[in-house]
C-alpha cells in the first residue's frame, strides 16, 4: 500500500544538492550519486542496502556499492531517506515527499503494512508535550504475522491433524 505523497517544493535532486553544499566542508555531487537519488525517489518502498545494490545493478545502473552505502547515509542525514531499524536488518523508505507513517511487519514473510492514525498521531504529541519534549517524528514498528501467512499456517496445522 502507498500512501498519498505530501506536496514539496524541491525536488528530492535540488534538496540533496542543497544539502551537500550546505555542510561544513561542501561536497560534490557526483553523477552516480544523482543516478542513485533518482532511482531511489521513482518509486516508494522499503528497501535494505543489499536490495537497493542488486535493483540498481538490474536497472543497468553502474553505481558502486561504496557509493550506494554513502549516499543512503547521506540520504538520511538530508532527511530524504528514513531510517528503518528491525533488529538484524535496516530498511529505508522516503521520508521527504512521504507523510508520516506507521508500519505492521510481518516477522515470517518481512511484508510491510504502511497505515496512519490520527488517535497514535495525537497520542505521541501529547505524550511529547507532557514531557516538554520537542517533537520532530516517530516511526511505530508493529511486529505479528500477516493475514496470509496466518491462514497458511492454519492450514498447515489442519493438514498436520490429517
Ligand atoms: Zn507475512
Ligand atoms: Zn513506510
Amino acid at each position: 500500500m502507498t500512501l498519498p505523497a505530501v506536496q514539496v517544493s524541491q525536488s528530492p535532486e535540488e534538496k540533496f544538492r542543497e544539502f551537500l553544499s550546505s555542510r561544513p566542508r561542501p561536497q560534490r555531487f557526483t553523477g552516480q550519486q544523482r543516478e542513485l537519488v533518482q532511482y531511489v525517489f521513482s518509486r516508494h518502498h522499503h528497501f535494505d542496502a543489499d536490495q537497493l545494490i542488486d535493483d540498481v545493478k538490474s536497472a543497468g545502473l553502474n553505481i558502486s556499492r561504496a557509493t550506494v552505502y554513502r549516499t543512503l547515509t547521506k540520504l538520511v542525514d538530508s532527511g530524504l531517506l528514513r531510517r528503518l531499524d528491525l533488529g538484524s536488518r535496516t530498511f529505508f523508505e522516503h521520508d521527504y515527499g512521504y507523510p508520516q507513517h506507521e508500519h505492521l511487519v510481518c516477522e515470517q514473510c518481512g511484508k510491510m503494512i504502511e497505515f496512519q492514525h490520527p488517535a497514535i498521531e495525537s497520542a505521541l504529541r501529547e505524550v511529547a508535550a507532557d514531557n516538554q519534549f520537542q517533537f520532530s517524528g516517530h516511526t511505530l514498528l508493529i511486529r505479528g504475522v500477516c493475514l496470509e501467512c496466518n491462514r497458511a499456517r492454519a492450514t498447515k496445522r489442519r493438514l498436520d491433524l490429517i
